[in-house]
């Protein structure tokens, strides 16, 4: 039988139904592969062995009353440390929330909770999000399970990793210009960026308000799906919660793809492109097309200039989130004569070079005199790019491309160079700059057995078509390698 650590949100729900695992045995199954694999990978940040044990001890005493709260009753799940959890420390992998007990769960923790999922713990990231690799954490980088040397993405790559190692079953990230996505891809693992607004973002840290948006890091769709459902929903609580009922994607996992219109993004190939991630796309769409899809190349012109724009604007909108760290509230304070040089020292200690860096680089692009030049001209760009977007959804019913330009690179090889991070995101920003969704499927691997991740983008609202072409893509793929580490950890199984 295999490891309980290996098995789908799908099927150990269904060994918990038919009483073949306890929540307890599954919880036991992913702390034994964090305790082989974490030394080395460094997923979390924080387990929760006591929040977490009770939550399966529950579940496990609802089960034997016969009462069940839905598909992730019982299931160990990770979080992404930039979600608020009551009285369990949240960092978002930064000095200054050293410390920090947030008050109150954010919605998405809640309603897991109240849907009797298991928090198995706080998982590593860049600082506050911001970063392609996640050796932007205070705390120290993790590392990818299919290869330690390699990074595992970023910023939710504690999630991404943990998922592929077996320490978690599926976990939550957030995404604002890729940061579900691309570790996704980096580790061989199906994630997912809803439309902006379908998952509440209260008690999400902000980073950048208008592009953040949560989702689920899973072993299969159909995981993705399941977990997107559970936390999906009106929230009165978020300002930009949308308001209308979620998209019903389900039935859509099954019908195929006959005669749905398919565009492939000429301007996410090219230079910067490895050839293995190329071929691993253009076979993709060989094979969606072979399936009965009908596939034309479409040109979105501002994807090219999207990159910038969401350089100006995201550290905009960092300028102005991260001014509420004053070492007055939260985490961190580092005393001074007043409180002027209180702020400033808390400040300069508590933030990590990135961070400084984009409240920098923001406070600059919104300063009067450059405010149009570069904050103005940006939010013209995403104007221009959403509404490309829109007239290319009226011929086309999805988009695909990579969903990252290469795999995993090595740890090192970009933190001395911000603009060459900065260009990792390049497939994964034009879907945060329009709020629409887009799922990243693991789809083979390269040369060196690093997994090489297909991106598909819909239109907003557009969840039921998207959902319908990952899970061919999915079934096309037939993706089941498995890290080389878990194959040694399986010897002390
Ligand atoms: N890597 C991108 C950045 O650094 C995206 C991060 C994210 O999506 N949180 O901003």
């Amino acid at each position: 039988m295999a490891d309980l650590a290996d098995l789908t949100v799908a099927t150990a729900g269904e060994r918990l139904a038919t009483g073949e695992a306890s929540a307890a045995d599954l919880l036991d199954a992913v702390i034994r592969r964090a305790s082989l694999t974490e030394a080395e990978l460094h997923c979390y940040v924080t387990i929760d062995h006591d929040g977490a044990r009770r939550a399966a001890e529950e579940s496990d005493h609802r089960r034997s009353r016969s009462e069940s709260r839905g598909p992730l009753d019982g299931i160990p799940l990770a979080l992404k440390d930039n979600f608020c959890t009551r009285g369990l420390e949240t960092t978002c992998s930064s000095q200054i929330l050293s410390g920090y007990r947030p008050p109150y769960d954010s919605t998405v923790v809640a309603r897991l909770r109240d849907g009797g999922a298991v928090i198995v713990g706080k998982t590593n990231l860049d600082e506050f999000a911001m970063g392609s690799s996640t050796e932007n954490s205070a705390f120290g980088p993790t590392r990818n399970p299919w290869n330690p040397e390699r990074v595992p993405g970023g910023s939710s790559g504690g999630s991404a990793a943990a998922v592929a190692a077996g320490s978690a079953l599926a976990a939550f990230g957030s995404d604002t210009g890729g940061s579900i996505r691309q570790p996704a891809a980096l580790c061989g693992v199906v994630g997912f960026k809803p439309t902006y607004g379908l998952v509440s973002r209260f008690g999400l840290v902000a980073f950048s308000s208008s592009f953040d948006q949560i989702g689920p890091l899973a072993r299969s769709v159909a995981d993705a799906l399941t977990l997107f459902e559970a936390v999906a929903g009106h929230d009165p609580l978020d300002a930009t919660s949308y308001p209308g009922t979620v998209p019903e994607a389900r039935p859509s996992l099954e019908t195929g793809v006959k005669d749905v219109r398919i565009g492939l993004v000429r301007e996410l190939s090219g230079e910067g492109y490895e050839p293995a991630v190329t071929a691993a796309t253009n076979d993709m769409v060989a094979q969606l097309e072979a399936s009965g899809a009908i596939v034309s190349e479409v040109s979105l012109p501002s994807f090219a200039i999207a990159l910038s724009a969401y350089y100006l604007i995201a550290p905009a909108e960092v300028s102005a989130n991260l001014a509420r760290f004053d070492g007055v509230r939260y985490g961190l304070r580092v005393t001074g004569e007043t409180v002027e040089e209180m702020m400033a020292r808390t400040r300069a200690e508590g933030f990590g070079p990135e961070a400084t860096r984009r409240i920098l680089l923001g406070t600059y692009a919104l300063s009067a005199g450059y405010y149009d030049a570069f904050y103005g001209q940006a939010q013209r760009v995403r104007t221009k790019l959403i509404n490309e977007l829109a007239n290319v959804f009226e011929q086309v019913d999805v988009l695909v491309s990579p969903a990252s330009p290469t795999t995993a690179f090595e740890l090192g090889a970009k933190t001395q160079d911000p603009l060459a991070m900065y260009l990792t995101d390049v497939c994964t920003i034009p879907a945060n700059l329009a709020g629409t969704p887009a799922i990243s499927i693991p789809v083979g691997l390269d040369a060196d057995g690093l997994p090489i991740g297909f991106q598909v983008m819909g239109p907003a609202l557009g969840e039921a078509r998207l959902f319908q072409v990952a899970a061919e893509v999915e079934r096309l793929a037939t993706f089941d390698h498995r890290p080389e580490i878990l194959a040694a950890a399986g010897d002390r199984l």
